[in-house]
């Protein structure tokens, strides 16, 4: 038996468990937010079978049984999980095969090709627009000033000595 969450929630969703208590023969009584009864799961003369309809759950606090739709027809009709199932999407209408088909949906994730703009594909123009390239400084002109420098310090160092030579 493979029934997706979501299924499990519409026939949860389908089958309020109050409606399906009553349809068990189980007298009802409001009271405040919940409504009481005689818990059909033990005896007993004084009603604690409390079901909280806004939450789809019942709760004994005779016996401790407590649980959701499932797990109060299960107990009670004496089923599996399966069969419970099979009760509840039955008196609902609805179709257990398809639920059983429907796996958990993942929404498909949306392409990224799909949010970017197609820059590069079809607009065959995008890759050959000419970018003008940085002036390249020839090469002897990354070399030129440190020669330059040596050049003139080697000039200015003769002439030093040079003059040197000259008052010496
Ligand atoms: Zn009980």
């Amino acid at each position: 038996m493979q029934v997706s969450k979501e299924g499990i929630e519409r026939i949860k969703s389908a089958n309020e468990l109050h409606s399906v208590v009553a349809e068990r023969g189980i007298e009802l009584k409001k009271k405040g937010r919940v409504l009481v009864g005689r818990c059909p799961f033990h005896e007993e003369r004084t009603p604690s079978f409390t079901i909280t309809p806004s939450r789809g759950l019942f709760h004994c606090f005779g016996c401790g049984a407590g649980g959701d739709v499932i797990g109060f027809v299960r107990k009670h009709d004496k089923v599996s999980f399966g069969g419970a199932l099979e009760v509840l999407s039955r008196r609902a209408g609805l179709d257990l095969e398809k639920l059983m088909e429907s796996r958990p949906k993942v929404l498909p994730r949306t392409p990224l090709h799909a949010l970017t703009p197609s820059s590069h594909s079809g607009n065959g123009n995008g890759k050959t627009i000419p970018v003008p390239a940085p002036p390249v400084p020839p090469a002897s002109a990354a070399i030129a000033p440190a020669a330059l420098l040596s050049r003139v310090v080697e000039h200015y160092h003769r002439t030093f000595c040079e003059r040197e030579d000259a008052q010496g």
